[in-house]
């Protein structure tokens, strides 16, 4: 894993990634997929699932997981914009290893932070859990009740 952690130049910009979105969560970060991992994870309120409109781009309508935003008031969180539930003052409070691939991999460097590659994006993100679509959506409407 390459570390991409850079504590003085994202202390001096103070976290304008961690404040606008939520990072992007990709399965490998979760280990083995099933429904009870999911329910597991969401539970723990660290997380959401969003969702990626097909009227806005070329792909059709899908979900992906990101972290959570403090406003958030359910798992299901379409459209979300806001700040990570997991920033504290002090910074990210999941030591760098442990934080989803989309935060691990993104190269401090303002005002043009970026993903080496372009191999981080929302489409990325919605491919890489398409496959688990349907526990995504079972798993998020058990919590939230839908
Ligand atoms: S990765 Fe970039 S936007 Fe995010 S806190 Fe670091 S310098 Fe700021
Ligand atoms: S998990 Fe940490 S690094 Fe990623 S968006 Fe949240 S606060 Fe920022």
């Amino acid at each position: 894993m390459q570390l991409n952690e850079n504590i003085k130049v994202c202390s001096a910009c103070g976290g304008i990634c961690c404040k606008s979105s939520g990072g992007l969560v990709f399965p490998e970060d979760f280990g083995e997929i099933n429904l009870n991992t999911l329910i597991q994870v969401f539970k723990s309120g660290l997380y959401a699932v969003d969702y990626l409109d097909s009227r806005t781009n070329e792909m059709s309508s899908d979900y992906y997981i990101r972290t959570r935003l403090i406003n958030a008031k359910k798992v299901f969180d379409p459209k979300g914009n806001g700040q990570c539930v997991i920033l504290t003052e002090n910074g990210c409070k999941l030591s760098f290893h442990l934080r989803p691939k989309g935060c691990r991999e993104l190269v401090p460097n303002p005002p043009n932070c970026y993903f080496p590659n372009n191999s981080i994006n929302l489409k990325t993100c919605v491919e890489a859990w398409k496959p688990y679509e349907h526990l995504i959506e079972e798993a998020f409407r058990s919590i939230d009740e839908y």
